[in-house]
């Protein structure tokens, strides 16, 4: 079986803790990453500092799988990073699972990455030329094996040369000694927050971690920011020149969570100006108004109230199906997506509705949907999606399948429908979605127009 997906998938999610005096960090770690699963399923871990020597636990699996055990464990530390991983680089191995930790000869140094450096081949190839020996396939391993090699004594030195020799998408968490370090790339791809509360500082890919532990206090780090973190306080420096804003459009329109804010800017509201939108350019059309959960939830209330249409929750997930991998066999996938998504009848029959989701790959989940709802009694279906046509892959941290398999590379709008057997298809346009958010020269939309900010060969 062929293990890929009909939807996109995140990279990873990452976080930082450092506390003055003190405390159960690995329950804090747990919390924290607990409320960034999304960003990552395949594999969790932390690493703290304890009686000066690092400890790192990882495995593959959830953060309930894999650190459960650290809910009733009493681990005073006052420093400690977590990551949660999608296998996009490297495969799903456990020796892909971070945070990384080496003991060098700059003492030993634990990193959580979140993102994809799109230079990181060519890096290995002279670094392995060279003798490096690699323990992962993972592109984060190079940053530790740049910092080995280093001939700069200071570490904060040998860690800013380094970051200005790489490209692509990179927030760290870095532990070194007594210090907790958060980095941002230069184009700022991937969001990272900081806050501090009570004596506590967290760095996390997404406030939805801060809400889970009540710091209320944070702001974005900025792109090409590194901030250090210890006993004597916070300090920030800039490690590179500012460079042009490439923040990654996806994190708004399906990757974060809905009550997450990245970007400054509230991802629940992002998304309900893009469902308002959609249903702009549709003037009058449908009877109800529903998503496709949960990505399309935000995005379709916002269709709904601009078009004065119900919102209903016309299609029931069950939350206990895992991963619906593309199955080899049509009826495979049918029963697949059958399992996940069931429409509740009483409120789709005869009604002529308005499907929202967020984005289309391969079409094949929304071809059974749409026959899922006309076996329903749906009178017409009308899928719309806030994402633009997916046309070019992303190396910036999100794992979009080749440009072959892409739908929106073989088919327009109007033959998507027949394919799918929907009355319509439409997606937003990308200046509309520009629309919808403050700064939008700020944002990669890549690999719906091509125009990638590096050279990739
Ligand atoms: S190419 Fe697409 S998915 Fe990748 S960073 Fe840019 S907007 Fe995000």
């Amino acid at each position: 079986m062929k293990e890929t997906q009909d939807s996109l998938k995140h990279f990873c999610g990452i976080v930082g803790l450092h506390s003055r005096s003190p405390i159960n960090i690995p329950h804090k770690l747990f919390y924290t990453l607990f409320s960034l699963q999304h960003r990552g399923q395949e594999s969790a871990g932390i690493t703290y500092r304890k009686e000066d020597k690092l400890v790192t636990y990882k495995d593959l699996g959830k953060v309930s799988d894999v650190l459960t055990r650290y809910l009733t464990k009493d681990i005073h530390s006052e420093i400690g990073i977590g990551h949660v991983r999608y296998s996009t680089f490297g495969g799903n191995k456990v020796e892909n699972a971070q945070p990384i930790t080496i003991s060098c000869n700059k003492g030993e140094i634990s990193l959580a990455h979140n993102g994809n450096i799109s230079n990181a081949s060519e890096i290995r190839k002279a670094l392995t030329d060279n003798g490096a020996i690699f323990q992962s396939t993972s592109d984060s391993e190079i940053v530790l094996h740049l910092i080995a090699k280093s001939k700069e004594k200071d570490f904060l030195q040998a860690l800013t040369t380094i970051l200005n020799q790489l490209e692509g998408a990179f927030c760290f968490t870095i532990i070194f000694n007594d210090m907790l370090i958060a980095v941002r790339d230069p184009n700022g791809f991937r969001p990272l927050y900081i806050g501090e509360q009570d004596g506590i500082t967290l760095t996390a890919s997404e406030t939805c971690a801060f809400d889970s532990i009540g710091i209320t206090n944070y702001r974005q780090v900025e792109a090409g920011e590194m901030v250090i973190i210890d006993k004597s306080g916070q300090r920030s420096i800039r490690f590179s020149e500012d460079k042009k804003k490439h923040q990654c459009i996806f994190e708004l329109i399906y990757f974060a969570r809905p009550d997450s804010y990245i970007f400054n800017h509230s991802v629940y509201l992002a998304r309900k100006k893009m469902g308002a939108m959609l249903a702009k350019a549709d003037g009058k059309l449908g009877d109800i108004v529903m998503a496709v959960p949960e990505s399309g939830n935000s995005a379709a209330i916002g269709y709904a109230q601009e078009a004065n249409l119900p919102f209903e929750f016309g299609l029931t997930r069950n939350f206990y199906v895992g991963r619906s991998f593309i199955l080899p066999t049509t009826e495979k996938r049918e029963m697949a997506v059958r399992t996940k998504l069931n429409p509740v009848r009483e409120i789709v029959k005869g009604k002529k509705v308005i499907l929202i989701d967020d984005s289309l790959v391969r079409g094949t989940t929304s071809k059974i949907l749409v026959k899922i709802l006309r076996e329903a009694g749906a009178a017409e279906i009308h899928l719309r999606l806030s994402a633009p046509e997916l046309h070019f892959p992303c190396y910036y941290g999100i794992d979009i399948p080749t440009k072959e398999e892409l739908i929106s590379n073989s088919k327009s709008p109007d033959e998507i429908a027949k394919f799918i057997g929907a009355d319509s298809v439409k997606f937003i346009p990308i200046d509309d979605l520009r629309q919808c958010i403050d700064d939008p020269d700020d944002f990669c939309y890549a690999c719906f127009n091509g125009d990638h900010p590096y050279q990739h060969k």
